[in-house]
């Protein structure tokens, strides 16, 4: 695919994930010599910044930059950091863009970018429709000369009500076919081998629904607690921050029928009936059976003390945010009818991992049920992170006399692709909207699918009856009543069993 001469415009260019991500991501595209012959990006931002200092504070002095400029030529780095301007935005994103406008003109002029402009929304969401607005008043999101593309970070709203608004607020500035919401989940190799892994091979789409597969888990650990992220997490907690984004992405992505092709509405538009078919709790007595969420509490992991969230810099004493979530649901529609998904989500694990397991059926005749295996041995894993691959769990013949059976792994590893460069998630995703492919973003209706599951169960964890809150040492694998959420077997697989 073409990538056109262009300039991006990042808001909120002084923050975080500007030096950690974006920037870095940009740098490798670069030196994979990805980026179009004509190339700017104006960082814009409230702090007082010049060109030479942002250049300083993202390139040349940047830890996140720092192994991968250290053996490279001075005037080859040079290349890229001559690349980046700065304008400061005065104290306010919400005034007009006059001067921002001719800024834009300018090194519009000066570096044949063609009028093709992306605007990279990395402030906090509040900001995305003021600086929408003020981007369309100063005739920055017309596409009659070049095309206008924005970019919105996540969370895209707080509920389902919010979500709505934010929609409708970015869509009076914008077209929905100019706005590119990113969620770095569908960005990851593994992510898009779902659909590569199901639709280009002919050996699991037949077996891939309720009459062969027994139930659909989902797991996503972090062994990190909140971090730094206290004042923040806690207005959020582990089902929006994770859960409703870029976990549901990946369900819609196992539950989604066969796209008629590869083009992005042809596999955004099945997503969308897949999140549509999630069955919605709406009582609070399955909403009680079905969800559980928890907190981890003060611990020690190998004489190491570790903070309770509650105890964590920013967390409100009396906090009732989750850092642990787990749900039980099912999906709607004939492919599925029946078969239980159990997808969780949490802090403070033994290991970080993402993956995806689907458990197969036992055999409807078992004829060597001595054999000394369990039922529902038969298992695909995705590894969505780390390690990333595709594991197949089945059972062989152990050599000598009888029929004992044991169980055998066919697994394979990305790293073992070892000549092939993976890009990291936002490096795939900015490329990707720079060509105007869509594909990986989430489009409107796809968000508020999402959020129409999630918003009950939100508002049963703040209102319902009967709620609890279990709390988890740090380093185990959350609460032990979870276990009784998955029906007949009794318990999650935790990674790094059989
Ligand atoms: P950040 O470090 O706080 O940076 C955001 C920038 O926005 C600040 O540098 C600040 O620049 C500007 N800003 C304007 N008004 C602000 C206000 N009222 N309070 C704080 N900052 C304000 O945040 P970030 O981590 O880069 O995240 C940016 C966006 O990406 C957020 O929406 C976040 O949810 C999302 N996101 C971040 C990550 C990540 O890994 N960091 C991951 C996923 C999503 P000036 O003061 O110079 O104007």
């Amino acid at each position: 695919k073409e990538t056109k001469n262009q300039m991006l415009v990042i808001f909120g260019a002084s923050g975080d994930l500007t030096a950690r991500k974006l920037i870095p991501s940009l740098f490798n595209l670069y030196v994979a010599k990805q980026l179009p012959k004509n190339f700017v990006v104006l960082g814009a931002s409230r702090s007082n910044l010049s060109d030479g200092e942002f250049r300083k504070k993202v390139v040349y002095e940047s830890p996140y930059l720092k192994s991968k400029i250290e053996d490279l030529k001075e005037n080859y780095v040079k290349g890229f950091a001559d690349m980046l301007f700065y304008e400061d935005l005065g104290d306010d994103y919400t005034k007009n863009y006059e001067r921002l406008s001719k800024r834009i003109a300018k090194l519009n002029d000066t570096n044949g970018t063609e009028n093709n402009y992306m605007f990279y929304l990395s402030t906090p969401p509040s900001l995305y429709e003021p600086i929408a607005k003020n981007l369309a008043d100063a005739g920055l999101s017309s596409q009659e000369e070049g095309w206008k593309r924005l970019i919105v970070e996540k969370p895209f709203g707080y509920s389902l009500e919010t979500a709505k608004e934010l929609n409708k607020g970015l869509q009076k500035y914008f077209n929905e076919s100019q706005i590119y919401r990113i969620d770095h989940y569908l960005g990851k190799e593994t992510v898009q081998n779902l659909l590569v892994t199901r639709f280009s091979n002919s050996i699991f789409e037949p077996l891939w629904n309720r009459n062969y597969i027994h139930h659909v888990e989902i797991t996503n650990a972090e062994s990190v607690g909140v971090e730094k992220r206290g004042g923040y997490y806690d207005k959020s907690g582990a089902l929006r921050d994770m859960f409703q984004n870029h976990l549901l992405q990946i369900v819609s992505l196992v539950v989604m029928e066969p796209p008629i092709g590869n083009e992005p509405e042809d596999i955004r538009n099945e997503k969308v009936k897949a999140l549509k078919s999630l069955r919605i709790m709406k009582d609070d007595e399955s909403l009680f059976e079905n969800t559980i969420r928890a907190q981890y509490v003060a611990s020690e992991i190998n004489g190491e003390k570790i903070k309770g969230y509650r105890e964590e810099d920013g967390v409100d004493p009396n906090s009732t945010t989750e850092t642990y979530a787990a749900v039980k649901f099912f999906v709607d529609n004939w492919r599925w009818k029946d078969v239980p998904f159990y997808v969780r989500t949490a802090k403070r694990m033994p290991t970080k991992v993402t993956e995806v397991i689907i458990h197969f059926k036992t055999p409807h005749h078992q004829i060597f049920k001595d054999s000394g295996l369990s039922s529902k041995d038969n298992k695909l894993i995705i590894r969505i992170q780390p390690d990333e691959g595709i594991l197949i769990k089945f059972g062989v013949k152990v050599p000598g006399q009888g029929f004992k059976v044991e169980r055998a792994n066919l697994d394979f590893y990305y790293s073992s692709l070892a000549e092939t460069y993976v890009m990291e998630a936002y490096e795939r995703l900015l490329l990707d909207a720079m060509q105007g492919d869509a594909t990986l973003y989430a489009r409107a209706d796809e968000v508020e699918a999402a959020w129409e599951f999630v918003d009950p169960i939100l508002d049963y964890w703040k209102n319902g009856k009967d709620i609890r809150m279990y709390g988890y040492a740090a380093g185990v694998w959350g609460p032990e009543n979870a276990d009784e959420l998955i029906d007949d077997l009794g318990f999650w697989r935790n990674p790094g069993q059989n």
